[in-house]
């Protein structure tokens, strides 16, 4: 099939491209990589009157570190971030879910900000960003706003940003030195898209953990921080027990659904076992 008929714009600014989504008053797409929303419009899934296209605006896309974060422009291909030395140093675990995202043509279209707002259940960059407590910038008629992860997720595809605001940049807080991290998956077929992924962090001090973080995709309509299943560690650090208590914990946090790829208890199961290898790894990572 071939999309219904639409208007196309390559705007060369960020002024001009929410000119057009003003005028289009919601009824215009933003197309970033192209690689969700394409399959979208040809299936007739979505039938915009426009396209907005931001690939001719390259203030878009750049990956800088600033006051302890590293900040990433929308545009910012998902091989760029694949293969960029400050988020080698800076930002691993980003790095490793990057390396599950799709295939080469995939990541080398595909953008970080068009990832995280079409707000797949399944993606990795969603549960990395909730994991890190990361947050985006969203410029829209009334100026910018920064919305939390824990804010943006909504539903299935769904995230807070008005229909004419643009997501300009994402944010994640750099990591500890001396963290462990490791992004634990589960597909069919390695560059599909994840049963369930579980993404990792922990901060080791001594025999204590000073600090760990937990998200999962795939098990439920948004990721899911394991908040409790974090506190789990941060009380009693990173034993045995205390990891396999985490896991288990983390498998009564979700409300996963049924479909055609896993059934809800399932997905249960892949949380509590991705869980604890996702842990019993990052601490491996941390103690080098
Ligand atoms: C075969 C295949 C396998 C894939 N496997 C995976 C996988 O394993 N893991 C994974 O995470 N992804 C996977 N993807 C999806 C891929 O990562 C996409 O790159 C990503 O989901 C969307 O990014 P994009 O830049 O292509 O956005 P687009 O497709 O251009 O846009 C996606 C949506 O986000 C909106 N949007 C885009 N940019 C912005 C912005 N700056 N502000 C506001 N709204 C915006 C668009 O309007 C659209 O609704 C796969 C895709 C394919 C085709």
């Amino acid at each position: 099939m071939k999309p219904v008929k639409f208007d196309y714009h390559a705007p060369a600014s960020l002024d001009e491209a929410l000119a057009l989504l003003r005028r289009y008053g919601g009824d215009a797409k933003i197309l970033a990589g192209g690689q969700s929303l394409m399959p979208l419009l040809n299936f007739r899934l979505s039938r915009p009157a426009a396209l907005v296209d931001l690939n001719r605006i390259p203030s878009l896309a750049y990956i800088e570190e600033h006051d302890g974060q590293v900040r990433f422009g929308a545009m910012t291909r998902q091989r760029m971030i694949e293969f960029s030395p400050l988020v080698a140093r800076r930002l691993p675990l980003l790095r490793e879910a990057t390396k599950w995202v799709g295939h080469l043509p995939i990541r080398t279209r595909g953008t970080i900000g068009g990832s995280i707002a079409h707000a797949d259940p399944s993606a990795e960059y969603p549960a990395v960003l909730t994991a890190l407590d990361g947050e985006v910038v969203a410029r829209g008629p009334k100026g910018e706003r920064v919305v939390k992860a824990k804010d943006l997720f909504v539903t299935y595809l769904t995230t807070s940003l008005e229909p004419d605001e643009i997501l300009v940049e994402v944010r994640l807080p750099a990591t500890d030195a001396g963290a462990g991290f490791a992004l634990e998956e589960f597909a069919r077929r390695h560059g599909d898209f994840a049963i369930v992924a579980i993404a990792a962090l922990v901060v080791p001090d001594g025999a204590r953990c000073r600090a760990a973080r937990l998200a999962t995709a795939g098990a439920g309509p948004v990721p899911v921080r394991l908040r409790a299943a974090e506190q789990i560690l941060e009380r009693d650090g990173l034993t045995d027990a205390a990891i396999d208590a985490a896991a288990g914990r983390a498998a009564e946090l979700v409300s996963p659904d049924s479909d055609i790829h896993a059934s809800a208890d399932y997905r249960r199961h892949l949380t509590a076992v991705l869980t604890r290898r996702a842990l019993r790894r990052a601490l491996r990572v941390a103690h080098g």
